[in-house]
């Protein structure tokens, strides 16, 4: 296994220089930081994974050090702007405490007279932690009176929370309206990574593309087609670029309305002199069961009445050889439907080919994150992002409105009052 860790990311233009955590005096100053906490729970409650809050500890142990007054917030799950006990931040507040090593109130409201009293007896260094910002109904309907009120506990607002920053939410887009705004160290090493790849990734760039939607990953190709030097495709999307070549899949994953588009974009990509890659084999079976009976046959030959729930072994070493001369490689979308022993050894061969490139390679969040942490490389990998829809909303070239938010910050200091400390 070859360790990137010296890898630098692509330079980028730093767009943070002006509004980044760091340029701000928090000294003493109530910091409301937004993060994503969005960890998976078992049914005891227990963090199953807490990738997504030890993301952020650089941000709020700086905070921290810089004697500021640490106010956390975060949502999790769907409460539905309902409080439900079973998506309460408490177990957070505890890992929390485990790893600042240090004590975290925790607030059991994120807006309330009783949340105030807290913030207001807070001494520097002290942290706090907000209950789920989504038992509010303002949070999702970007409400200004629940961002107003967010606002008010605080003097500075810090966006960590890379993953929910292409959600137009009360505390993503709303309270920076209120405050000086600044990004966290995790939002800028997420978009400093990202855009250097969509701007200026060091040639040859390989990306390859899996999962099950093709809608979601269409735009992103679209805004890699004058970047990027080959394209592998894996993964459930493949069969719909197979049979929109005429080919028969079975009764592989197929998205009919993406046909055409599907068409379209392989022949502009080949037509600029991208190479672009589809699986030669695939493993086989009539459902997607464990049990399931699985078959290795090319991929042109997909019976009636079965799928394509895997990449073979020969599409394995095809891809793994694209990668062999890259100096950027991404990685977004399992190769199969790796949540099933049966199908998952494309996914995990891909995982180690990846790490193995002499490349900066970045993996997108969400599943393939996952994958490539079962696969046990993930300590090879140069970036993992922690967002899955915001991290390819980059990718297809759009602006997060949790950023475009603090990239107006100058104006927004001249329509807030500002302590000229500041
Ligand atoms: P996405 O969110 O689009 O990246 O899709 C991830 C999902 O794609 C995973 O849950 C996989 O099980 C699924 N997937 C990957 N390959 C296939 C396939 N060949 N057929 C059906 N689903 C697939």
């Amino acid at each position: 296994m070859i360790r990137k860790n010296n890898v630098n990311p692509v330079p980028v233009k730093d767009i943070f220089n002006k509004f980044s955590i760091e340029e701000i005096n928090i000294k003493g100053k109530r910091v409301f930081i937004r993060a994503d906490f969005n960890v998976p729970l078992d049914d005891n409650l227990r963090i199953t994974d807490d990738r997504r809050i030890r993301s952020t500890l650089p941000t709020i142990n700086y905070a921290i050090d810089e004697g500021a007054k640490v106010i956390l917030s975060s949502h999790l799950g769907r409460p539905k702007g309902k409080a439900d006990p079973r998506l309460s931040l408490a177990p957070i507040a505890k890992r929390l405490q485990r790893l600042l090593n240090k004590e975290v109130i925790f607030s059991p409201d994120c807006i309330s007279s009783q949340v105030e009293g807290l913030v207001s007896k807070m001494k520097e260094g002290d942290v706090l932690l907000l209950e789920n910002l989504r038992y509010q109904p303002g949070e999702e309907n970007n409400d200004e009176e629940f961002a107003r009120a967010l606002a008010r506990l605080a003097d500075v607002f810090v966006n960590d929370a890379f993953g929910t920053s292409h959600r137009e939410h009360a505390s993503i887009v709303g309270v920076p309206k209120f405050l000086p705004s600044a990004a966290g160290f995790l939002l800028k090493k997420e978009i400093q990574y990202l855009r250097g790849l969509v701007e200026n990734p060091v040639r040859p760039f390989v990306a390859i593309l899996g999962g099950a939607k093709v809608s979601g990953k269409i735009n992103v190709l679209e805004n890699l087609v004058d970047k990027v030097d080959k394209v592998i495709i894996g993964g459930g999307i493949a069969y719909t670029f197979i049979k929109a070549m005429g080919y028969e899949v079975g009764n592989s994953l197929v998205e009919e309305d993406m046909l055409e588009t599907a068409q379209r974009i392989r022949r502009k990509l080949k037509g600029v002199g991208i190479k672009f890659y589809l699986p030669v084999d695939c493993v086989i079976a009539q459902s997607i069961e464990p049990a399931a009976e699985t078959k290795i046959i090319p991929t042109l030959e997909i019976p009636k009445g079965w799928r394509a729930l895997d990449i073979g072994p020969a599409s394995v070493k095809l891809f793994s050889e694209a990668l062999h001369d890259a100096k950027t490689v991404l990685w977004n979308g399992p190769m199969g439907v790796f949540e099933i022993d049966a199908f998952s050894r494309g996914t995990f061969a891909i995982a180690h080919a990846v790490a193995d490139a002499y490349a900066l390679t970045i993996v997108g969040g969400g599943d393939t994150d996952f994958a490539v942490h079962r696969a046990g490389v993930s300590d090879a990998i140069s970036f993992i992002s922690t967002g899955g829809g915001a991290s390819l909303q980059l990718l297809e070239g759009k602006e997060l409105p949790g950023l475009a938010v603090l990239a107006n910050r100058e104006d927004l200091i001249r329509r807030t009052p500002v302590d000229s400390t500041l």
